[in-house]
């Protein structure tokens, strides 16, 4: 009996394509709402006709933008998988690194020579959409802050980080792999956990200061008005600081971090657009989350991703004829590893999917409790600020959003906030 050859390179860039396509129409569908000229009834209570036409403009230019850039992206790979440029790389880091090391250690520095030569080619394939969102896009409607300098200090700095991150973790998982262990799939996982934790414990000691000046916010009336709500919930505050987002962009945004203990950061921008109650408003929004554990439930749902994930390479990894579809004749540990990455690059778009879902839900519960402590009317105000400040788009297409939103649109929040006000005052 004849063996069944599956093409799995066709079927993977017919899969990939689709995928693709699918989101051009989305960012086509965003694209031909932020070309209505007709503000929405609904808006029109919270935004002036010049805000909206500000917005307009700028997001229409973000949305042929971002159609023009997934465009070239997609060809460039279609391209690069077709040619095979992946497995040339990878020829070309094993005969570098045999002119450094020898066999035990072969693989390994391949490995690391692999990684550096891919992050420098997305580099020079990002760099000239990442100049012109900054410095054409952002600079027109004065969104940008940052300078050529800062920029290129910033993209050498994150290329040196990404490859000494990368090359550490794939460092280990190459040993794992070599130690031919039954059930590596699970130390793997657990070693992917070990370096999120890590990862999340040094971050804003070493490599956040990299990049922003974080200083802890000054004593004042502000300082002491986050502590009274810290206390009365019993958010386990270890500091709140403040950080030069003001450097690079106008956007603003306040967040938290940590495990047991928090720390609390606002963007300078926040501080300087917001009053002090707004920004208060916008801190037991944050509170909120802390409360219902939505970071923690991030955390678990993507445990459980990661692990479906190297499950199904576990199946996969000594499936040379997989590799040799997409190219690679020298087949080892690593190169299954990069066609595993490849392979699960669709699944992402679906991941997201639930992921923004769950996330959108959960930003409305944060607002919720904003309304339920009192600060409904001044988050209300918070938000709109913001979404003049950071120029959010006033006109989303419903599709686009529930595929590309973390948060619910402003008019959504706007009226679930009212709506929530309402109740609570009935009820006082
Ligand atoms: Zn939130």
């Amino acid at each position: 009996m004849s063996e069944i050859i599956i093409p799995y390179f066709e079927i993977y860039i017919f899969i990939y394509v689709s995928f693709e396509l699918f989101k051009e129409y989305l960012n086509y569908r965003q694209y031909l709402k932020n070309l209505q000229k007709e503000m929405p009834e609904e808006i029109k209570p919270y935004f002036e006709e010049k805000v909206f036409k500000k917005t307009q403009k700028y997001k229409k230019a973000m949305a042929e933008f971002v159609i023009l850039k997934s465009f070239v992206h997609l060809s460039e790979l279609v391209v690069a998988l077709w040619i095979g440029i992946l497995p040339k790389i990878w020829e070309q880091s094993i005969s570098l690194a045999n002119k450094i090391v020898t066999s035990p250690y072969l693989d390994k520095t391949g490995m690391i020579i692999f990684i550096l030569y891919f992050l420098i080619l997305n580099m020079f394939f990002d760099l000239p959409f990442d100049l012109y969102h900054t410095f054409v896009i952002e600079e027109n409607h004065k969104m940008n802050k940052i300078s050529l300098k800062l920029f290129i200090k910033d993209n050498n700095l994150q290329l040196i980080l990404s490859w000494i991150i990368a090359s550490f973790l794939f460092y280990f998982i190459l040993i794992i792999l070599e130690m031919k262990i039954k059930y590596f799939y699970l130390y793997i996982w657990a070693l992917t956990l070990a370096f999120g934790l890590l990862f999340t414990v040094i971050f804003p000691h070493l490599i956040q200061p990299c990049f922003n000046k974080v200083v802890p916010l000054e004593e004042g009336s502000l300082k002491e008005k986050i502590l009274v709500c810290c206390k009365k919930e019993g958010f386990p505050l270890k500091k709140i600081y403040v950080i030069d987002g003001s450097t690079r962009s106008a956007h603003s945004n306040a967040y938290f971090y940590g495990f047991f203990t928090k720390h609390i950061v606002l963007f300078d921008t926040l501080i300087k657009n917001l009053k002090e109650e707004e920004i208060i408003a916008v801190l037991w929004h944050e509170i909120g989350h802390w409360k219902y554990w939505h970071d923690k439930i991030f955390l678990f749902i993507a445990m459980i991703y990661v692990f479906g994930l190297l499950f199904i390479f576990s199946l996969i990894t000594q499936n040379s004829y997989i590799a040799q579809c997409f190219g690679f004749y020298s087949f080892s540990n690593f190169v299954s590893f990069v066609i595993f990455c490849l392979l699960v690059n669709p699944t992402d778009f679906i991941l997201r999917f639930f992921m923004f879902w769950i996330s959108r839900r959960n930003e409305r519960i944060a607002d919720l409790y904003a309304v339920t402590n009192g600060y409904g009317q001044e988050l209300k105000n918070g938000l709109i600020k913001l979404t003049k400040d950071n120029l959010g788009n006033l006109n989303p297409d419903p599709y686009y959003s529930l595929f590309n939103y973390t948060h619910p649109t402003i008019v959504d929040r706007i009226k679930c906030i009212t709506m929530a006000l309402k109740l609570t005052n009935k009820n006082d």
